[in-house]
């Protein structure tokens, strides 16, 4: 495969940016970290993203998670297109949005669960929660876990805000200019996989803290896997009267029906969802305990509303994803197949080409560090820091030029879907073979 035009994509970035600070909506699509022109998709189908100049790549985003099932699967093709016949918006409660609640806690255990329009939404309005509940204002999170651009969860935060916002890398709080220190003096921040400084913090603040909020397999670092020790220092936080509030926007629906809680045997208070929860249309979710649940208005005295929240449409996309999930099961053990060989099939090519490089993956997760480290030795932020950006980028833009789509991020995790078969699979470790040679295109 050869490296093809820009043309369209670059004249669109410039329009773009005449109209849109950067000329984008979510600061990762800019490629800042990764240089060249950010491929501006006209379509997509299956494992495919094709660009406005007609160049199809294999598809390693999947829109950032939702797109489990591959692109535009006829299933939710269909259950989209029923629903709009119906109208698109109704401001008062729908049958779809008791169905979708019905899955997701029969899915997942939760009591009871509150639909919104995205994940900064979920985590947002479960922490509000979780104070109300408790009558606490501290919240604790952890080092280079992303939880939305909720001004209080901008602390050390991770995702584009290791690439995009200057100097972040090691910063202090707040790390996104507009968070006031006072919100920010309300987050404290640990070290995620240190549970000895989690029970040193919970011992000295825990009658303070309102709830401890966590990626329970973090996507925003790099993919970063919890050891069983941290695990149980997590649970130890429900001693101290704080509520345990797992982040599966990324890991829910995705590392099983019932994500990384269910893989990992979590018992969180609460659990906040989006992407696949929305099948690619805009939704979150935040759910748990009945008792605290119960605390979120109309019910209790928690404030929390939205205009399109409950969506037909959305609830649609979101009910025809989670239902055919259900009904294949056998899709997470394929998922696992073809991501653990692409995961040895990079490993070999590296080491051939003599790329130094540490592979971290769960199920369908997978973020290949440029580090010389083992695999799977990442376990901190701070480790991933370390990471060759610039051999990354490199990288990147030799798969990008054979056509495969690879997260624009040393610090974000891929996402493998049900349409990728062993002919993407063989595209993509094509493609690495030249690109860790540094073969030109
Ligand atoms: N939490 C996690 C773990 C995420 O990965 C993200 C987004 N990548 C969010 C929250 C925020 O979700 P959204 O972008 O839908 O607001």
């Amino acid at each position: 495969m050869t490296s093809s035009t820009t043309t369209r994509s670059e004249a669109l970035f410039e329009r773009a940016r005449a109209v849109t600070p950067g000329g984008v909506n979510s600061p990762v699509r800019a490629f800042k970290s990764v240089g060249g022109v950010p491929r501006f998709i006209r379509e997509a189908h299956g494992a495919y993203l094709t660009d406005m100049d007609g160049t199809r790549y294999v598809d390693y985003i999947g829109s950032w998670g939702p797109m489990i099932l591959g692109h535009d699967h006829p299933v939710i093709r269909e259950a989209i297109a029923t629903a709009l016949t119906g109208g698109t918006s109704f401001g008062a409660p729908g049958e779809r949005e008791v169905e979708l609640a019905e899955l997701v806690t029969r899915l997942t255990g939760a009591g009871r669960v509150r639909f919104v329009n995205s994940g900064t939404e979920a985590t947002m309005s479960a922490l509000r929660l979780a104070r109300g509940f408790t009558g606490r204002k501290f919240i604790v999170k952890f080092r280079g876990n992303y939880h939305g651009h909720a001004d209080g969860l901008l602390v050390e935060a991770g995702s584009g805000l290791l690439t995009n916002a200057s100097g972040v890398l090691g910063a202090a709080a707040p790390s996104s200019a507009g968070v006031p220190e006072e919100y920010a003096s309300l987050t404290l921040v640990s070290e995620y996989n240190d549970s000895e400084a989690l029970d040193a913090l919970m011992r000295l603040r825990g009658h303070e803290i309102a709830a401890v909020i966590f990626e329970p397999v973090v996507g925003n670092a790099g993919v970063l896997v919890p050891t069983p020790d941290f695990l149980a220092a997590l649970h130890r936080v429900k001693a101290s009267g704080a509520l345990l509030v797992a982040d599966e926007v990324m890991t829910g629906f995705r590392l099983s029906l019932n994500g990384a809680t269910g893989l990992l045997g979590l018992e969180p208070d609460l659990t906040c969802w989006g992407k696949i929860i929305g099948g690619g249309l805009p939704v979150g979710a935040y759910g748990g305990r009945a008792d605290v649940m119960d605390f979120v208005s109309p019910q209790g005295p928690v404030y929390q509303a939205g205009t399109l929240s409950g969506n037909p449409l959305a609830m649609a996309a979101g009910l025809a994803t989670l239902r055919t999930l259900e009904a294949d099961p056998g899709l997470y053990e394929r998922l696992e197949a073809y991501t653990a060989a692409l995961a040895a099939g990079l490993r070999g090519l590296a080491t051939e080409a003599g790329v130094p490089l540490s592979i971290n993956r769960v199920g369908s997760m997978l973020t290949a560090f440029h580090q010389d480290v083992p695999d799977g030795s990442i376990r901190t932020y701070v480790q991933a820091a370390r990471s060759d950006t610039a051999g990354f980028a490199g990288w990147f833009q030799g798969m990008l030029s054979r056509g495969v789509y690879w997260a624009p991020s040393q610090f974000e995790s891929i996402f493998v879907s049900g349409a990728h078969t062993d002919r993407e699979l063989n595209v993509t470790l094509e493609a690495a073979r030249a690109a860790y040679g540094g073969t030109p295109v």
